[in-house]
């Protein structure tokens, strides 16, 4: 059976990464003969270049029609002074729409051999594993009212949830914990916000659900603290959209680098998305140095959720991890020892250790 992938390239790094993580799927192909099939559609600053909109219908329609889709990053400095609907970034949030992908599960782990790479001691990370379950498509991003009012002398912003929007995102919560080490950090801002305050009864209303969970609640300013402090006590963290997308950029420092980031992006029953943390990074975008890992390990959630291929994706993560255990790092990683190496090299390097796994 084929398994039909669409690849959304994007912008800057996007692009380089994407096809790192082409060729590694290629390699598990060749491996464990499984056909994939893949077609390309533009989105973000190229698809404005090309199409005038940041998310052309027929990228939409590609995607809907998909098994799975692999984004790189959007954005481009070239389309930062345009209008709101005018730039690359209007395409992702376009895109999570388009799909309802209300889930966006971010894995946080610290690898051994990068434990230096982070600002973080140590001893402070050693032993981080967690995993952000963020809301994506309610919240402020995308509350309407969002506007300048008063001839430009008052502005506001709509933070907006449904009962249902929650209960769903808190379900997927407690499944991911009882899949791993059972216990939920709920993040919110109860003592101010209202929406907080709903959120917070739902998790309570649903604890009774999966008794197998211990639940905390802990409010969002403690939360960012906690995370670089100790960050070890976290589990599963769940959060609605605009705190989730703070706290997971945070959490990134406890792996060295956004490079190493991947996430995935879910609907209720539809077709998945799997893009790296990171963005389009235009500081290094065409020298061939950006980190293919975040890209690389975002195919592997691709083949663990969307297609139920739990041994080819424990292949890459594996294939990863050796790797960087033999000491190979690309710019971002800051190794003092080791072997320094660029997007090709690291990616073949990883191709390798799939092939002789
Ligand atoms: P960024 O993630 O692109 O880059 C932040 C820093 O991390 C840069 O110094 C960059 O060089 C570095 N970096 C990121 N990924 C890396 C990798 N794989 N390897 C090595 N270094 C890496 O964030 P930014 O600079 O704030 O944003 C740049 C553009 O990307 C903006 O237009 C922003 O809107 C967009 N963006 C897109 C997404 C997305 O597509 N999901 C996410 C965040 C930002």
């Amino acid at each position: 059976m084929s398994n039909k992938i669409v690849l959304l390239p994007g912008d800057g790094i996007g692009n380089e990464v994407i096809y790192a993580a082409k060729d590694v799927l290629e390699a598990i192909s060749e491996k464990y003969n499984t056909e994939f099939e893949f077609s390309s559609y533009d989105i973000g600053g190229i698809a404005l270049e090309n199409h005038g909109v940041p998310l052309p219908d027929e990228t939409i329609q590609a995607c809907k029609n998909a098994d799975a889709v692999l984004l790189g990053a959007v954005g481009d400095p070239k389309w930062e002074n345009h209008p709101s609907d005018l730039r690359p970034e209007r395409g992702l949030l376009g895109i999570r729409k388009a799909l309802d992908l209300y889930a966006n599960l971010r894995p946080v782990k610290g690898f051994p051999k990068l434990l230096h790479a982070s600002p973080l001691k140590e001893e402070v990370i050693l032993g981080s594993d967690l995993l952000i379950v963020r809301e994506l498509t309610g919240g402020l991003y995308f509350g309407q009212p969002s506007e300048r009012r008063d001839n430009g002398n008052a502005v506001v912003d709509t933070l907006s949830y449904t009962k249902k929007e929650i209960e769903r995102i808190v379900d997927k919560a407690f499944q991911s914990a009882q899949l791993r080490n059972k216990h939920l950090t709920s993040v919110d801002k109860a003592n101010v916000l209202e929406s907080s305050k709903l959120w917070r009864e739902i998790v309570e209303e649903k604890k009774s659900e999966y008794p197998d969970v211990t639940v905390e609640h802990v409010l969002v300013d403690a939360a960012a603290m906690k995370l670089i402090t100790n960050p070890t006590q976290f589990d599963v963290i769940v959060t609605e959209n605009m705190f989730g997308d703070i706290l997971s950029d945070e959490a990134s420092v406890l792996t060295g680098s956004l490079g190493m980031l991947p996430s995935a992006s879910l609907a209720e029953n539809g077709v998945g998305l799997y893009e790296p943390a990171h963005g389009s990074a235009p500081d290094i975008a065409g020298k061939g140095i950006a980190n293919p890992i975040a890209m690389i390990l975002s195919a592997a959630m691709m083949l663990r959720f969307s297609f139920d291929k739990n041994e080819e994706a424990q292949a890459i993560e594996d294939a990863v991890e050796q790797v960087l255990n033999q000491d190979y790092h690309t710019a971002d990683l800051k190794s003092e020892n080791g072997t320094l190496v660029n997007t090709v090299e690291m990616t073949q390097l990883i191709v390798d250790a799939i092939k002789q796994g």
